[in-house]
């Protein structure tokens, strides 16, 4: 078997096959069929046949997983049983099945197109000579670089899409315009924290046992008036129209039994708007540091 370029840090598995691709001159369903025998059923979030992917990039399937997709966010919210599962079926050739693993799938169709950050690309290239598509940029609602505290850039390749291009290649406009809304960046670096310090399985149960004890939710998922009121006047209005799921938020009801792909996402939104705007309003956000 050929041997792929590795990963780079933050690097979509489905990015590092892109690369591949290109290094070998290949397309993605020659690779693919290569690698495992047959074209595919991976594309830039969802990466199947994990034990083969591992012989391509000489890595264990695990540490692909982990590092390399965005199972740590999508995980935040499960218990470890269905972790375990999710793990299990991403390492089958069969069609996946589980509502865990289904939660990567849900998550590819909250987030349409693939989305890139100027800086980060600007940085990669000077780096690495190459620039690639980051897992910290495809996380549903998030809409800033916490690496850079800029808006993304939405490219027009849908995520399904096989096509071989890199950040580098395309152009797009940000999501959203003028000066980053703090509890946005807060929002993205809470999610980062998520990618990369896999946190324990209680994480998310926390947040949200912290919000309905200072009661800024209540047990039907209704948001507090002063909560409701705080996202209004601290995230963009443009901001719900980013997606779909976004949408159904916006106006702050309903937001517990929305147990969905977003799930972890929305109550990093409410805890982001719980620090930032209501208990320290005013206060320094750190970026993430791109070594971290
Ligand atoms: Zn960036």
């Amino acid at each position: 078997m050929i041997a792929a370029p590795p990963p780079y840090r933050d690097e979509l598995l489905g990015s590092a096959l892109i690369r591949a691709c290109r290094h070998y001159r290949m397309n993605p369903q020659a690779l693919m069929q290569h690698c495992l025998g047959h074209n595919g059923g991976s594309n830039l979030l969802y990466c199947r046949h994990l034990p083969e992917l591992s012989k391509l990039f000489n890595m264990p399937a695990e540490g692909l997983a982990w590092r390399h997709t965005t199972l740590p966010f999508c995980t935040a919210a499960l218990f470890e049983w269905q972790e375990a599962k999710v793990l299990d079926e991403l390492s089958e050739n069969s069609v996946p099945s589980s509502e865990a693993t289904s939660y990567l799938i849900t998550q590819r169709s909250e987030l349409k197109s693939r989305m890139f950050c100027l800086d980060c690309v600007a940085d990669d290239l000077r780096r690495a000579g190459e620039s690639f598509w980051h897992r910290c940029h495809h996380l549903p609602l998030v809409a800033v670089c916490p690496i850079h505290g800029l808006y993304l850039v939405r490219s027009s390749i849908k995520i399904e899409s096989s096509v071989r291009l890199l950040p580098q290649d395309c152009s797009g406009e940000p999501v959203l315009t003028g000066r980053v809304a703090p509890v946005l960046l807060l929002h993205a670096l809470l999610a980062y924290g998520a990618l990369v310090h896999r946190p324990r399985r209680s994480w998310v149960a926390h947040i949200v046992s912290g919000l309905l004890r200072s009661k800024d939710l209540d047990t039907s998922g209704v948001l507090s008036p002063r909560m409701a009121s705080a996202m209004r006047a601290s995230i963009p209005a443009d901001y719900w129209s980013l997606n779909r799921s976004a949408a159904g938020g916006g106006e702050g009801r309903r937001w517990l039994p929305m147990v969905q792909s977003h799930f972890t996402s929305k109550y990093l939104l409410l805890e982001a708007v719980r620090t930032t705007y209501l208990d320290a309003p005013g206060a320094d956000i750190r970026l993430a540091s791109a070594s971290e």
